[in-house]
C-alpha cells in the first residue's frame, strides 16, 4: 500500500465547456500523480500534487537517451454514474514488463493500480459525461540521472496525467486506409517492440508522416527481417478475418502486447470463433483480398477500441474490404467492449474495476 500525500490546486481549472470538442490529450485536469525512485532507497514519496512542469536539467538522463516508458487507459463514467476502470491490471503488468527491457525499475501491480485510482478518484468530476468520451490517463516514467554517461539511471520519476477526451468516433465510425510499409520498419527481434517506449513512437513517426501525405490513417508494419509478415499498425494492433478465421500476429517479441488485443481474442474465442495467433504473411492477405476472402480488417487499441480497416496498399496493389463498410464481427467486437467499458452490458468478464462513485 502506498501512503500517498494529496495536495489539492488553490486554483482549479474550469471543466471544458462542450464535451464535444474534447480532442485527445490536449486538456489536462487539475492533478497529478508523482513518485520518485532513488537507486538503494526504491520508490519513494507518493503524492498528488497540482499539475505543473518538471524543472529538470538540460543533461538529464532520458532527454539525450530516451530511458522512458508510457501506458495508455482510460477512466469511464457508466450510465448509473460510477467511475470505472478498465483491466488497469494489465497495463500495470506491460510496464512491468516493459521496465525489465529499458532497465527500468519495476512498480508493484498493486500500487500502480492504487496510484490510478486515487488519482482518478480525486479527478472524478473531468471524467466526460457525453457518450463515448472518457479520462484518458497517462502513467509515464523516465530517467533523471543528470549526466551524459550512458548507463543505466538511479533516479526516476514516475508520473501519471490525465486527459479528459473526446469520442473518437464524434462522426461515426469511419473505416480507414491503411498503408502497408515496406521501407522502414519499427521492430525486430531483440529490440523494444513489446515495449510501450517513447523511442518507438519517436522511430515510427517518419513512415506515418509520408504516409497521411498520401492520404492514409496509418501504416501497417511488417517484421523487420524479412518484411513479409503482418505485424501492427500505428498505435494499434491489427486483426485480419480471413474465410471465416481470425489473424493476428503472435506476441513474441516485436508486436505491443495490446489490452484490447487479448480482450478481443477472448471474445472471440467465447463466439466460436477459431483465432490463430502466428505468422501471416502479406501476400497472403492480398491473395485474400482479391480472391474475396478477406472478410474483415480491424486494429485493436485503447484510444478508438475498434478501428475498421476499408483498404490496404502495398507496393501499388491495393483491396477493398467489405464496400467501405464496418463488418458485422467487427461491429460486434465494438459494440460488447464500448458496452462493458461504459457499463451499458453487464461484464460477465470481471474486467471493469470500479473506482468510486461519480
Ligand atoms: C498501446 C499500443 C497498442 C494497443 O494497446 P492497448 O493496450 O490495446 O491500448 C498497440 N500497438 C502499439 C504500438 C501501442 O503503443
Amino acid at each position: 500500500m502506498l501512503d500517498i500525500k494529496i495536495t489539492k490546486t488553490a486554483a482549479p481549472k474550469a471543466k471544458p465547456a462542450d464535451e464535444n470538442k474534447l480532442g485527445f490529450g490536449k486538456i489536462f485536469t487539475d492533478h497529478m500523480f508523482v513518485m520518485d525512485y532513488t537507486a538503494g532507497e526504491g520508490w519513494h514519496d507518493p503524492r498528488i500534487v497540482p499539475y505543473a512542469p518538471f524543472p529538470m536539467d538540460p543533461a538529464t538522463v532520458v532527454f539525450h537517451y530516451a530511458q522512458e516508458l508510457f501506458e495508455g487507459m482510460k477512466a469511464y463514467r457508466t450510465a448509473d454514474d460510477v467511475v470505472q476502470l478498465f483491466r488497469p491490471e494489465c497495463n500495470a503488468q506491460r510496464m512491468q514488463d516493459s521496465s525489465d527491457r529499458m532497465c527500468v525499475p519495476q512498480i508493484p501491480v498493486e500500487d500502480f493500480v492504487q496510484a490510478v485510482k486515487a488519482l482518478v478518484e480525486l479527478e472524478k468530476d473531468w471524467v466526460p459525461h457525453i457518450d463515448g468520451a472518457s479520462l484518458y490517463i497517462r502513467p509515464f516514467v523516465f530517467a533523471t540521472d543528470v549526466g551524459l554517461g550512458v548507463h543505466a539511471s538511479k533516479h526516476y520519476t514516475f508520473c501519471i496525467i490525465c486527459a479528459p477526451s473526446g469520442a473518437y468516433y464524434a462522426e461515426g465510425i469511419d473505416p480507414v486506409r491503411i498503408y502497408v510499409e515496406d521501407e522502414y520498419v519499427r521492430a525486430a527481434p531483440g529490440l523494444t517492440g513489446f515495449t510501450k517506449c517513447g523511442g518507438n513512437y519517436a522511430a515510427s513517426i517518419k513512415a506515418g508522416e509520408l504516409a497521411e501525405e498520401k492520404g492514409f490513417a496509418q501504416v501497417l508494419w511488417l517484421d523487420g527481417v524479412e518484411k513479409k509478415y503482418v505485424e501492427e499498425v500505428g498505435s494499434m494492433n491489427i486483426m485480419f478475418k480471413i474465410d471465416g478465421k481470425i489473424y493476428t500476429a503472435a506476441c513474441t517479441g516485436t508486436v505491443l502486447p495490446g489490452v484490447t488485443r487479448r480482450s478481443c481474442i477472448e471474445l472471440l474465442k467465447d463466439w466460436g470463433y477459431e483465432v490463430v495467433e502466428g505468422p501471416l504473411a502479406i501476400a497472403d492477405v492480398m491473395e485474400a483480398g482479391h480472391a474475396g476472402k478477406l472478410e474483415e480488417v480491424f486494429g485493436t487499441g485503447t484510444a478508438a477500441v475498434i478501428s475498421p480497416v476499408k483498404e490496404l496498399d502495398w507496393k501499388g496493389d491495393k483491396v477493398f474490404i467489405n464496400g467501405g463498410e464496418i463488418g458485422p464481427v467487427t461491429q460486434k467486437l465494438y459494440d460488447t467492449m464500448t458496452g462493458i467499458q461504459w457499463g451499458r452490458i453487464p461484464d460477465s468478464k470481471g474486467w471493469t474495476v470500479p473506482v468510486c462513485k461519480g
